[in-house]
């Protein structure tokens, strides 16, 4: 693996300055907003390291770990159960996952940000009745129209909704969006307000459902999703600041 991840007493240092900076700025944007600092989970998102760097991220104090590829969770998960961090770490799949690499994941997982299609929600359940509770998962929502973002347009998300009383594997409980690539601060909040707004359209449609949670906001938007209802935030570059080369 081509990750960096040489851990030692300077990265260790750096990653605690980084998490506690970030985490106080969560707190701040929060509070700005009339929200309770605690309304808003940080996901660390260790993608741009290996798994020596990860643990360093964790004990910092951010217990709440996102990937977006299941091979590299598989390979950091099983590292922290070597390194017995696997009682206090919850890992959070946060890309696509394909629908071969359910049954090695789901059992990893405290969380799916990224449920993408009905196809993959059927699978989960035949795969998911084996776990012990229903695995929580956000419907990754694409309100843009935009064709290079991933993510389900209204009409497939109502198709899936109307079937989530038969997927009782799962639990969907909110969505999960990002903004346009390179978008600037206001267009980001736009798009964020969609979200919130469409999540709010579908908390009407669908009463018996409670979807609470808005999982929206990286490194760069963060502050503009706080500020729409995001109750998480996936952070990944500005935890690894003077960690990551350039
Ligand atoms: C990489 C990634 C992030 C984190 O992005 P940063 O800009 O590095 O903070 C968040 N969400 C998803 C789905 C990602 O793939």
């Amino acid at each position: 693996m081509c990750l960096v991840d040489d851990a030692n007493d300077r990265t260790a240092a750096l990653i605690r300055d980084n998490w506690q900076r970030v985490r106080a700025h969560v707190a701040e944007v929060a509070e700005q907003v009339g929200r309770a600092p605690e309304s808003v989970k940080i996901i660390g998102v260790s993608k741009y390291v290996g798994p020596k760097l990860t643990l360093q991220l964790a004990q910092a104090g951010c217990s709440h770990l996102g990937e977006n590829r299941p091979q590299a969770l598989w390979q950091k998960a099983q590292w922290n159960t070597e390194a017995r961090a696997d009682s206090w770490v919850q890992w959070h799949m946060i890309g696509h996952l394909q629908r071969n690499k359910i049954r090695r994941t789901l059992p990893l997982i405290a969380r799916l940000h990224s449920l993408d299609s009905l196809r993959l929600a059927q699978a989960m359940q035949a795969e998911g009745s084996k776990l012990e509770r229903p695995l929580p998962v956000l419907l990754e929502l694409n309100v843009t129209r935009d064709e290079s973002k991933t993510g389900m347009g209204i009409s497939a998300v109502r198709e899936l909704l109307d079937r989530a009383g038969d997927l009782d594997s799962i639990t969907i409980d909110g969505f999960m969006a990002m903004s346009t690539h390179q978008a600037s601060a206001a267009e980001a909040r736009r798009e964020f307000c969609r979200v919130r707004e469409a999540r709010d359209q579908f908390a009407q449609e669908y009463p018996n459902l409670d979807l609470r949670e808005l999982s929206m906001g990286m490194s760069g938007d963060y502050r503009e999703a706080i500020m729409e209802g995001a109750t998480m935030v996936r952070v990944g570059t500005s935890l690894w600041k003077g960690v990551l080369p350039g």
